[in-house]
């Protein structure tokens, strides 16, 4: 993900103003979605631990780059993983080229999909490659060390993993598809181009909207940091306002202090959400953009926890049942 610190001052200037509207109208929302509450609406019961294990495993593989030994790998591990759970797998495979490069790579998005036959579906998502080396650490001599990127990469895969082994017993009426996107992480150089899974996804996805429709996607980044929190991100309010109001109203409700309903992001994150806007998805970002130890050496499983991905988790299961 990048952030552009030029949008902060407009950020500022406009937060005040629309934070009181916000409050407002998530208020209002949560009470009408009480009132119409399903009742046979499942909570999710994620398991802290099992999540911290599928992360501890994705980690234990070491680099995930795309293209690499280590991301094949993972996509095996997450194959066998989600069907062993009943799941179709489909392996969406490409090639992209780097400007700093000038080399086709191979890169593969995974699409997990629940209740294939479903036209309507929502997509759970997050990328699964880890950036080639910690960009964030000063010490060049760091920059060059092992970057396994725990809470940046293996987060996202580890909590729909375990959130996959109860989708089978969420009362959902319209098809899931968790999406790994590949290429997110792709980058040497700030002139390089980002989100080449995400930009392949939504382009696929426009060739094929008669059999599939997708009405939106959530996507997850850095969701397992201890003591993460989840302000607002200022794209996913501008480009899919309508998703964060029931995301957060829904956090709201379960008492899920992590979100923040009365903040927004410091910046406006650009990651794979703003590809899939761009292609037609609205899509919005729940992402922790004050972890500590982004592109540092230092994401690593300890700085993570199984209770912070709980915490996301039983917000989206309880999202994805309020779907009709
Ligand atoms: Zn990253």
């Amino acid at each position: 993900m990048q952030n552009k610190i030029w949008l902060k001052a407009y950020a500022y200037t406009t937060l005040i103003m629309f934070i009181a509207a916000l409050v407002f109208s998530i208020k209002l929302h949560a009470e009408v979605n009480s009132e119409n509450k399903n009742m046979k609406e499942m909570p999710l019961p994620f398991d802290p631990e099992q999540s911290m294990k599928y992360l501890k495993e994705i980690c234990d593989i070491g680099t995930r780059i795309s293209g690499s030994e280590g991301i094949i790998k993972q996509r095996i591990l997450i194959k066998k993983h989600f069907e062993a759970l009943g799941a179709k797998v489909i392996e969406q495979e490409f090639k992209a080229i780097q400007k700093s490069t000038g080399r086709p790579t191979p890169m593969v998005n995974m699409i997990i999909t629940w209740h294939p036959t479903a036209r309507e579906r929502v997509i759970l998502c997050s990328h699964f490659d880890t950036r080639p080396f910690a960009d964030q650490e000063t010490d060049p001599k760091k920059r060059k060390g092992t970057f396994i990127s725990a809470n940046d990469g293996a987060s996202g895969v580890a909590l729909l993993m375990e959130m996959g082994r109860h989708m089978k017993n969420l009362n959902c009426n319209i098809g899931v598809d968790f999406v790994f996107f590949d290429g997110e992480e792709f980058v040497f150089d700030p002139d390089d181009e980002y989100f080449f899974g995400s930009k392949h996804f939504a382009r696929e996805a426009r060739k094929n909207t008669q059999a599939i429709k997708y009405r939106s996607a959530v996507l997850l980044d850095m969701v397992a940091g201890k003591d993460a929190k989840f302000p607002i991100e200022q794209n996913s309010w501008w480009k899919a306002g309508p998703i964060v109001r029931e995301v957060w109203s829904t956090a709201n409700q379960l008492k899920i202090e992590s979100f923040k309903l009365n903040e927004f992001s410091r910046v406006a994150v650009e990651d794979d959400h703003t590809a899939l806007n761009n292609g037609g998805i609205p899509a919005i970002d729940i992402i922790d953009f004050d972890y500590k130890h982004w592109h540092k050496l230092s994401d690593t499983p300890e700085q993570c926890s199984g209770e912070t991905m709980a915490g996301v988790a039983k917000v989206l299961g309880s999202w994805i049942q309020r779907q009709h």
